[in-house]
């Protein structure tokens, strides 16, 4: 903490009084701090896409272009990085969406069976790809919830999607929803790898990843469940991980039903 001395007139050899203004500098180092790691964390992860896409490129124009089969090969791996790069800008993008106040959004009661089943097609594809077996139980008559309609699926889509890309096949992925005293309770449970307690604090920070050679061989960004946090606050909801290893996954949030009286947005 730091102390700046104002002179409260034009005159200073006429000192009438002084105002010290404090300002708690630890504060303002630690957002710098986060600041400056973010900004290395994006670069990182951005350079290793582009270190391989500019690698792959350049064999390819030395010659190896001319051989069909390894040409192939090397232009679906470009490929791959390709939509790396496309997932993370587009996370990124979401993500300063959420954290900034100019958030172009519609907020509205929306029916949370809806929201659900909407989403339910879409995952149950990529589950059934990789044989697991996903499924959904919703209570009967859940009041309405007020808030964005997109942003509560965005929060949905990536519980479901980390469950089914940290469950082996084989496994079940549930999505609950009930109403539980004021509070709509969703739930998103999975028999996959779970994750270690030591963990579980830090799961929440942008690019935090358990295991980072298995995040990126899934196809994680490291932003998903940041995201998530953020959606959460927005809904003036609370976010819960119950979770061991090899014991799977239970991810609760509870949004308040009457959130709309104090709705942050
Ligand atoms: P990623 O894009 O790497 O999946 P997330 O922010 O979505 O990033 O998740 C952060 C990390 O949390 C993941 O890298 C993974 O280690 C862990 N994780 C998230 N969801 C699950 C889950 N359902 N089961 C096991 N680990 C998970």
């Amino acid at each position: 903490v730091y102390a700046n001395p104002i002179i409260l007139n034009n005159d200073p050899t006429r000192k009438l009084g002084m105002v010290y203004l404090f300002q708690d500098v630890t504060k303002v180092k630690k957002l710098e701090s986060v600041r400056e790691d973010f900004v290395a964390n994006v670069s990182h992860e951005l350079k290793t896409p582009l270190t391989s896409i500019k690698g792959f490129i350049e064999t390819l124009k030395d010659g190896a272009i001319e051989d069909k089969k390894v040409s192939h090969k090397f232009l679906n791996i470009i490929h791959v990085e390709v939509e790396r790069l496309d997932c993370l800008v587009n996370d990124l993008l979401l993500l300063s969406e959420i954290e900034s106040k100019n958030r172009d959004l519609v907020y509205e009661y929306f029916d949370v069976k809806e929201a659900i089943e909407d989403l339910f097609q879409f995952l149950d594809k990529i589950a059934e790809k990789k044989d697991i077996v996903l499924e959904k139980e919703i209570e009967k008559d859940i009041p309405e919830v007020y808030g964005s309609y997109n942003y509560f699926k965005q929060m949905l889509m990536n519980l479901v999607d980390n469950a089914i890309k940290y469950t082996p096949s084989g496994g079940k992925v549930k999505i609950l929803a009930f109403k539980e005293g004021k509070d709509l309770t969703v739930q998103i449970k999975d028999t996959g790898i779970g994750i270690d307690k030591k963990h579980q604090d830090r799961l929440f920070e942008r690019f935090y990843r358990v295991d980072k050679a298995r995040s990126r061989q899934v196809g994680g960004t490291g932003l998903g469940l940041a995201i998530v946090k953020h959606i959460v606050l927005i809904f003036n909801g609370t976010l819960d991980l119950e979770s061991a290893p090899n014991e799977g996954s239970i991810f609760t949030i509870k949004i308040p039903l009457n959130n709309n009286e104090y709705f942050r947005g």
